[in-house]
């Protein structure tokens, strides 16, 4: 069950009333560090930090700009939104939990102050996330915060909005009318995955027959595998979701497709073997110049051609790898 708490100024914003109203009991808290402090006084396990909810007013910026090692080659989503902290899946290998100090959900009423940031950016084109520290739609039925994202993006057509998600949670975006610079992404996973390393989130299915219904609706999409996670029979399980992904979707409606590899900060694997036993890190691994733990080049470059060679079988789509260096693209394309 989750427990939820707000801090009193919330009531001065109308994203703040507007939560308000849906809900039926929470607890006050003094501030966001309160409500941090607490949290982390109780020695919780990450998944019971998660049941937690904090509804607040954000004092800095909303805006940020991805730090990406230099060796990397450039990603699209260079910018991201952080309106809200988390979400509540439970991904092993979510980077969240290194990036925060607990796994509680953290949402930002005064959305008004990132809009009138968002007013003074002008860097034309650039892709702007709404996914990197969240999921985007998991909590939408309770944030609604698509509405005044798309609101604020059908004006600002200079710049893209990513949605990203693994949920299938699309009520709102059904009722709304899509907009040109709008992309959903979904990351997609063989089912296989979901159930081992990705607990909570939606099953492949769901993911599939959401990513479907938006693209009826007229939404563009874009497709995110990532992290490909190198199991056991990993070619069979990847190429059964692509053709299962590919064969229910419109080709021509996806916008752009995002490959990646496992790849975490070494703390990571400690906290996360603290709390359960998972085989996740066992593979032939190995530190990149950007501090985080990859599989060794030739198990990602084995991947990458393999889930390349199969996504081409339905087409001729913009691919494009998720933080690899020039070398490891020049050997896919
Ligand atoms: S869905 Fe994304 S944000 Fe949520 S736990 Fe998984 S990786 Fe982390």
């Amino acid at each position: 069950m989750r427990k939820i708490y707000i801090t009193e100024d919330i009531k001065n914003h109308k994203k703040g009333i507007e939560i308000l109203e849906k809900l039926s009991s929470y607890e006050v808290v003094e501030s966001e560090k309160t409500f941090i402090d607490m949290i982390l006084s109780k020695n919780l396990s990450y998944e019971e930090e998660k049941k937690y909810m904090l509804f607040t007013v954000k004092k800095g910026k909303f805006l940020k700009k991805y730090h990406l090692d230099k060796q990397f080659l450039g990603i699209k989503e260079e910018y991201y939104l952080s309106y809200e902290n988390n979400c509540p899946f439970n991904c092993l290998y979510c980077y969240l939990r290194d990036y925060f100090s607990h796994g509680a959900f953290v949402f930002y009423v005064n959305l008004e102050d990132m809009f009138s940031e968002l007013d003074g950016f002008t860097k034309k084109m650039s892709m702007i996330s709404a996914g990197i520290v969240n999921d985007s739609l998991v909590l939408d039925s309770i944030t609604n915060v698509t509405k005044d994202l798309l609101d604020y993006f059908k004006n600002r057509k200079d710049l893209v909005l990513e949605l990203r998600t693994k949920s299938h949670n699309i009520k709102n975006l059904l009722e709304l009318e899509p907009i040109e610079n709008l992309l959903v992404s979904f990351t997609f996973s063989p089912q296989e995955i979901i159930d081992r390393y990705e607990l909570k989130s939606s099953s492949l299915e769901a993911r599939i027959e959401a990513a479907r219904k938006l693209q009826e609706k007229g939404y563009s999409l874009g497709l995110r595998f990532d992290p490909i996670i190198n199991i056991e029979s990993r070619k069979l399980h990847y190429g059964k979701m692509i053709d299962k992904v590919f064969q229910n979707l419109d080709c021509a409606k996806i916008r752009d497709i995002g490959i990646g590899g496992l790849r975490y900060k070494k703390g990571l694997r400690q906290k996360v073997l603290a709390e359960r036993n998972t085989d996740l890190f066992f593979n032939e691994l190995v530190i990149g110049i950007d501090g985080k733990e990859r599989y060794f080049k030739k198990i990602r470059i084995d991947m990458y051609k393999e889930m390349t060679e199969k996504i081409k079988l339905y087409g001729d789509f913009d691919v494009y790898l998720g933080m690899e260096p020039k070398y490891v693209w020049d050997q896919i394309f």
